[in-house]
């Protein structure tokens, strides 16, 4: 049996990121699906008018709603072993990079100051990696896809987490665990466009658009994108078509579509270390080909193969 582990910020992000991909698997009688939401998104934007009350500067009840609101979800994905980060309600929304909720008690976020709270967070995703034990980790790059703070913590928890969960002993119970991959989820800018383009032509729809893929900072460069999940099986009437997109049923002329794309991290071997991670301040825009360090690390092939394989 192989285990698959994936580590998300906020309730919908598996879904938005890479639903395509845990549907995938997880309809799969050789794999385990785990899925770790780190937060309960509680800073979220609540749009439906009837749903307002709940939002943070209102009742602060968005937390319990999207957990019900994540269950279904985890219905419709074929996943049974959710967890939430130390808990249900353990770190808190951060909500976006500069705003007030960053300074909140819970804020997971302030793990990036508190080192004692990074640490229970890291101890917290061991005991998970050694509970499961699994062979490939996903979650996000070093500026968290996008910059949300969330995000970025996510990646940081999740690579001290799969380095910590190698080492004997510490921080946690259970016997060590090496996480053999640890991949980043991405957004190929051809990808992008292509639904931009979608989008645009589309009739009726309402969303405001960017003017150029080049606004959209999730976005990478294709050429970093070493893997690409196809998921045809959870989509039988779209089997034909070429699925490279991360969303799923969004309401865009792609809506149905699953899949994802996924750039290959360093081998956590080599991870990043926590103490050189970028501070609130180096948060950049661009991405850091990892691909090149891949290649000199001679790991290259063994990528390229998951590449034609489409899987992972
Ligand atoms: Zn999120």
């Amino acid at each position: 049996m192989r285990s698959l582990l994936f580590v998300h910020a906020h309730p919908d992000d598996e879904t938005l990121a890479t639903g395509g991909t845990i549907a995938h698997y997880a309809a799969r009688a050789d794999v385990e699906v785990t899925l770790v939401t780190c937060t309960l998104g509680e800073q979220g934007e609540v749009i439906p008018p009837e749903l307002g009350q709940l939002a943070a500067e209102e009742a602060d009840q968005l937390g319990g709603w999207r957990i019900a609101e994540l269950r279904r979800a985890m219905a419709e994905l074929g996943v049974t072993d959710h967890r939430f980060l130390g808990g249900a309600g353990r770190f808190r929304d951060s909500g976006m990079m500069g705003t007030p909720a960053n300074h909140r008690p819970r804020a997971f976020w302030r793990a990036a100051q508190d080192d004692r709270l990074f640490q229970a967070a890291v101890t917290a995703l061991v005991e998970v990696i050694r509970e499961v034990r699994p062979q490939v980790l996903v979650s996000y790059d070093e500026v968290g896809g996008y910059g949300h703070p969330d995000h970025i913590m996510a990646h940081r928890v999740a690579t001290a987490a799969a380095a910590a969960a190698a080492r004997p002993g510490q921080p946690a119970g259970g016997a060590p665990w090496q996480v053999a991959k640890f991949y980043w989820t991405a957004m190929p800018r051809s990808a992008m466009q292509r639904q931009l383009a979608a989008l645009r032509g589309a009739a009726d729809q309402p969303f405001e658009l960017p003017p150029s893929v080049d606004e959209i900072s999730s976005v990478v460069a294709d050429e970093l994108v070493t893997t690409v999940i196809h998921a045809p099986d959870q989509q039988p009437a779209k089997a034909e078509r070429p699925v490279r997109l991360a969303q799923v049923d969004v309401g865009t002329a792609a809506a149905g579509e699953r899949g994802a794309q996924f750039r290959v991290h360093q081998p956590v071997a080599q991870r990043e270390d926590r103490a050189n991670a970028p501070g609130v301040d180096d948060v950049r825009p661009v991405h850091r080909c990892d691909h090149e360090r891949n290649r000199q690390e001679g790991a290259d092939a063994d990528h390229a193969d998951d590449v034609r394989r489409g899987g992972l």
